[in-house]
């Protein structure tokens, strides 16, 4: 690109919807209008510009969140993707980290849908100033002023109409720009490429005078010098009315109503002037935060090039020719092609060969990414999704994103012995991209076992599995992944004395097993003298223990909360090993816990439903028939949030049943809380 763009003028946005709302129709004329993509592809006809993967295709939904840049009116607008369904939740909160301001899209006849509350709720958790866009303006049922209310009634915001439209449903013609005061009509020929500011029509003179008005009566408060004006003169000018907008939406107090249909490319364009005059740019943000890795206390970065250089990797992703594209937000500093970087949490230094800003299809390589830009790098090794990248002489950690823990876990086996290692390298790619995403295998049956967040999310993993790595495996059924612990205190004695290969293998020891508080994890002591056990072996004795504890002893599931001590044992001078002691402690270990009352822990997930008031008491019955704890129930203005102690063992499809108890207007989170004793 010829002309160097400044940070002020960057603007990294994510496009949020309820799946069918239009997100991605809408995305594609963005991209066309910029002049990144030269043909508007339908996505009826599978063609999607965002939509990469041929997964995400067929189910029509975005899951894996990317960046493509455009640009507009001499700035750089980086569009991160956001996925739309409940269950990619920290897919949602993961892009919210890194964007400052999003277009919200909502389909005008169905107004606000219980999704698009979610994932609003989430961004006013992140703070991140909003447009709406009321699409498919031309549908049958399409109410634009209906759909208004909604967002006032459901989302409690204050909506800012900046435009209204002219006509609707089939009449939908164009809109009426409240702050020009003009009439915007686009032209069919050049798939609204061009459109003309005309006169307003006479019939609308009146209706347009009132919410003109209404946006002025709201706006003005946002600055005192401009409310003098404004009741002085009763009217303002455009720039005027422009810095009011930004302000009442850079500070929370409003969100810019558009509306338009994407589809019959109406009202595109005026959006992304939206982007570009009221979300803000890089520098208008606070700047980030993190922990200096050396003291602990916390320190800032300012969003400036000649600042020390940090960046957050917020996601990863697979390209067939370019390799692994690590996607950063650079948030001060600056990175060059060729430069290593050290990362925070790996403590390594990385070298970042490319870097690549991608437009759509189209990647286009750059020598530097600088303060407030995202882009994709390439060519390294270790860094994992939530790193931070940074110099190595002012080290930082950024805020990373919390992960929750996986809870749920299928087995998966792959169908011939030449495929297992492909099945392998595949699962690894895939952790690495998801970090919510784990991998192990059962010693005892040699089956893979994979987890996650929730059933859909292993879904969608094993999907791309199966096609996207072209794996042919047998999947088995979702399960909740539990935990072992023990309940008193025993102890067990174990020699093992054998000959392998024509070698001798001895260990002996004595081991107690004590239960912890939940939480605690596992520990080890070693209480036995040198001359019972010396040192040198103690460490194999570690290892069995470790082992075993991972293993799981009467379910197979993994041991939690235990501390496990080496009383004692003996030496033999000819053929003590180390695979003896390892052997030796395991075998105790186990013994030992089967002697110590062992339990299952299941995993309790903290639950929270929004609901309409009236089904509340439905949801809290049912809740409390699941054996949850009920923990708050707060009102709202017309809503109730309930939180609740959930076993997750009773939670499987209840996206299903909370829908046909709320008619499908309530919904809920969930994620992992703790480990308790297993309910009956
Ligand atoms: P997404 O799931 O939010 O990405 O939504 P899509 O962009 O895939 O759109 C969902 C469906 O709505 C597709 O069949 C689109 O053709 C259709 N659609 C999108 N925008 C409009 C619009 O403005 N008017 C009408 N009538 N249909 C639209």
């Amino acid at each position: 690109m010829a002309k160097k763009i400044e940070k002020e003028s960057i603007r990294n946005i994510g496009i949020i919807a309820h799946i069918d709302a239009g997100k991605t129709t809408t995305t594609e004329r963005i991209l066309y209008y910029t002049g990144i993509t030269h043909r508007i592809g339908e996505v009826d006809d599978g063609q999607a510009t965002m939509d990469w993967m041929e997964q995400e295709q067929e189910r029509g939904i975005t899951i894996t969140s990317a960046s493509i840049s455009c640009l507009w009116r001499s700035h750089i607008i980086n569009i991160i993707d956001t996925p739309g369904h409940v269950d990619f939740t920290a897919e949602v909160e993961r892009s919210l980290r890194v964007l400052d301001g999003a277009l919200v899209i909502f389909d005008a006849v169905n107004g606000v849908e219980p999704q698009s509350e979610t994932v609003w709720h989430q961004a006013d958790k992140y703070k991140v100033p909003r447009l709406a866009y009321m699409n498919k303006m031309d549908r049958v049922g399409a109410d634009f002023y209906g759909s208004v209310r909604m967002m006032e009634k459901k989302l409690g915001t204050n909506p800012l109409l900046l435009q209204i439209p002219i006509g609707t449903e089939e009449n939908f013609k164009g809109i009426i720009d409240l702050v020009k005061m003009k009439a915007v009509y686009w032209n069919k020929d050049d798939f609204g490429l061009t459109y003309t500011y005309q006169d307003i029509p006479v019939d609308l003179k009146d209706e347009v005078q009132t919410y003109r008005s209404e946006l002025l009566d709201k706006i003005a408060e946002a600055d005192d010098e401009l409310l003098e004006k404004y009741l002085d003169e009763g009217n303002l000018g455009e720039h005027e009315i422009n810095k009011l907008i930004k302000l009442m939406t850079i500070r929370y107090k409003g969100v810019p109503v558009y509306c338009g249909a994407s589809l019959r490319n109406i009202g595109v364009q005026p959006l992304i002037d939206g982007v570009v005059d009221f979300l803000p740019s890089p520098l208008e943000i606070p700047p980030v935060k993190g922990i200096n890795p050396k003291n602990e206390k916390e320190e800032t970065r300012p969003c400036e090039e000649d600042a020390p250089f940090a960046a957050l990797t917020f996601k990863l992703q697979n390209d067939p020719q370019a390799g692994i594209l690590y996607y950063v937000r650079v948030y001060s500093g600056f990175v060059k092609t060729g430069m290593v970087v050290f990362n925070a949490n790996q403590r390594k230094r990385e070298r970042v060969n490319r870097i690549i800003k991608m437009y759509s299809h189209k990647m286009e390589n750059t020598d530097a990414l600088r303060a407030g830009d995202i882009g994709v790098l390439v060519g390294l090794k270790v860094t994992n999704t939530g790193d931070t990248l940074c110099s190595e002489g002012k080290q930082i950690l950024l805020e990373n994103i919390v992960f929750q823990e996986p809870v749920i876990s299928i087995a998966i086996e792959s169908k011939s012995a030449g495929q297992q290692e492909k099945m392998e390298n595949a699962l690894a790619r895939l952790t690495r991209e998801d970090p919510t995403f784990k991998v192990k295998t059962d010693e005892e049956t040699g089956q893979i076992i994979i987890s996650g967040m929730g059933e859909l999310h292993l879904e969608v993993l094993t999907e791309r599995l199966l096609k996207d790595f072209r794996i042919e495996a047998n999947v088995g059924k979702p399960q909740v992944a539990y935990r072992e612990t023990i309940t008193k205190e025993a102890r067990a004695e174990e020699k093992f004395q054998r000959q392998i290969a024509g070698k001798d293998h001895f260990g002996h020891v004595v081991i107690s097993v004590y239960p912890l508080e939940r939480g605690k994890g596992n520990q080890f002591e070693n209480r036995a003298k040198e001359t019972e056990i010396p040192l040198e072996f103690v460490e194999s004795v570690k290892r069995g223990v470790f082992s075993a504890m991972e293993r799981g002893v009467t379910a197979g599931y993994p041991v939690i909360d235990v501390l496990a001590v080496l009383e004692g044992g003996s030496y033999n001078q000819s053929s003590s090993s180390e695979m003896g002691y390892t052997a030796a402690a395991s075998h105790a270990f186990d013994d030992a816990c089967r002697k110590a009352g062992g339990i299952l822990l299941e995993p309790y997930m903290f639950f929270e439903v929004i609901t309409p008031k009236e089904f509340v008491g439905d949801i809290l019955g049912d809740l409390t028939s699941r054996g949850g704890d009920i923990l708050s129930i707060k009102s709202r203005q017309t809503v109730e949030r309930i939180s609740a102690n959930m076993p997750l063992s009773k939670m499987f499809g209840y996206t299903t049943d909370l829908r046909s108890m709320s008619q499908g207007r309530a919904l809920f989170t969930m994620e992992f809380s703790h480990f308790a004793q297993k309910s009956e």
